[in-house]
């Protein structure tokens, strides 16, 4: 990345008064937990494990649900810890001009890392519950893998003896109605959109671009690859968690 794309960049965020923020899984790689489809990806190294989070597959399927829990049970994401990339949003925060920070992510870094939870909107949900799919029962996922390790092979909702799943949203259903519309307005509302580490192509999530363009509001895109709409925003290209420092360094505190 040359320093005149950092410059421009800087001088971006220095001038907007109100940004709507974006991340997808590149801001938690450095955090050891990996994307999807990057290079390294999830999916790319494993094509089935895109079906522990598909609905159909995951309710129908009692083997897939044991390998689900199992997954779970190592999953990186219980022991990760925020990065450089996710507290300089929180310095961003800090200095006033964060609107909104709207993530794809279900591993609960930017809280962790000290981000508002009024100023979050996590779109996909997170891992820090179990929900069932039968009733309203939801509860600490820690419990539930607590009963996994004590040799429940897939766990059954203590109420209603229903499936259980991770508290995110899983292929195949909606996201919370409140949380597409909190991310769509501040898209519509921002004076600058900023977008890390997501290849833009996970909807409705993603719509915020092409709503922020609509309105004639400039869009930054940090990321490792190309994305959707490279074409139409100022793009760096490189690691998050050595940009981001860069880019929101010398803000002044509010
Ligand atoms: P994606 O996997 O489609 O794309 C991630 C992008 O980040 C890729 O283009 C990759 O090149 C880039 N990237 C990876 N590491 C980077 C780094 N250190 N610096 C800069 N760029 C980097 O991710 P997505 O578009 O966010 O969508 C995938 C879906 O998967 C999302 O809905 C999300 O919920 C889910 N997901 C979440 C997590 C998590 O919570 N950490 C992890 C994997 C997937």
């Amino acid at each position: 990345m040359t320093s005149a794309g950092i410059d421009q960049a800087r001088s971006l965020v220095q001038g907007a008064q109100g940004i709507a923020v974006l991340t997808g899984a590149g801001i938690s790689t450095d955090s050891g937990i990996p994307d999807f489809r990057g290079p390294k990806g999830l999916w790319t190294r494993d094509p089935d494990a895109e079906k522990y989070s598909s609905i159909d597959f995951y309710l129908s399927d009692p083997e897939l649900r044991v390998r689900a829990w199992q997954f779970r049970l190592s999953n990186p994401v219980l022991v990760a810890q925020p990065n450089a990339g996710h507290s300089a949003l929180v310095a961003l925060e800090h200095s006033g001009k964060l609107q909104r920070l709207v993530t794809q992510n279900i591993d609960g870094l930017h809280l962790a890392a000290g981000t508002s939870p009024e100023l979050l909107t996590e779109a996909h949900g997170n891992t820090r519950e179990a929900v069932c799919t039968s009733c309203t029962w939801r509860g600490p996922m820690s419990e539930t893998l607590d009963r996994v390790r004590a040799g429940e092979a897939d766990p059954a909702c203590s109420e209603c003896g229903g499936i259980l799943k991770s508290a995110t949203v899983f292929f195949g259903q909606s996201l919370d109605p409140a949380c597409v519309q909190a991310a769509f307005d501040a898209a519509a509302s921002c004076d600058l959109l900023v977008c890390l580490g997501s290849t833009l192509a996970v909807y409705p999530v993603a719509e915020m671009v092409p709503i922020a363009l609509g309105e004639g509001t400039p869009v930054l895109i940090v990321n490792a690859e190309r994305t959707e709409f490279d074409e139409s925003a100022l793009v760096l290209r490189g690691s998050l968690s050595e940009l981001l420092p860069e880019i929101f360094s010398g803000l002044s505190e509010s």
